[in-house]
């Protein structure tokens, strides 16, 4: 590595606030990813930044590493998450959530729902 790099490695973990998809109950969601990133001055590299390597101003006392720290978070959280695999989520029609809630609503037509879309799409 050449003078003037810095290496950047590690693992990080955090605790994301997501919710469940299905039932939409907050979720706690810890991971835990292992970091690796390179730093070039930016008047020694004239690509730009490409995965692991970031440039940084050739003059800059101090990395900040902030910025791509939560761009490897953006990337390795997951979109969708679930409180628990068996959730049963919420009611269609009346809108309870149907893990901790009974209702006695009807299963909802979906014939009558696809009538209107098929109607839709022939238009
Ligand atoms: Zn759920
Ligand atoms: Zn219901």
């Amino acid at each position: 590595m050449a003078a003037g790099q810095v290496m950047v490695q590690g693992r990080m973990s955090t605790t994301l606030a997501q919710v469940c998809r299905r039932c939409l109950e907050p979720v706690a969601q810890s991971f835990a990813l292992p970091i690796r990133f390179v730093f070039v001055p930016d008047d020694e590299w004239d690509c730009r930044d490409d995965g692991e390597v970031h440039t940084f101003p050739a003059h800059l006392a101090e990395l900040d590493i902030a910025g791509p720290l939560r761009e490897e978070f953006a990337l390795a959280a997951p979109m969708y998450v679930e409180c628990r695999p068996d959730c049963r989520g919420l009611c269609p029609a009346c809108g309870s959530n149907r893990n901790t809630a009974r209702c006695d609503c009807s299963p909802p037509d979906a014939d009558a729902r696809w009538e209107k879309l098929r109607a839709l799409a022939n238009h």
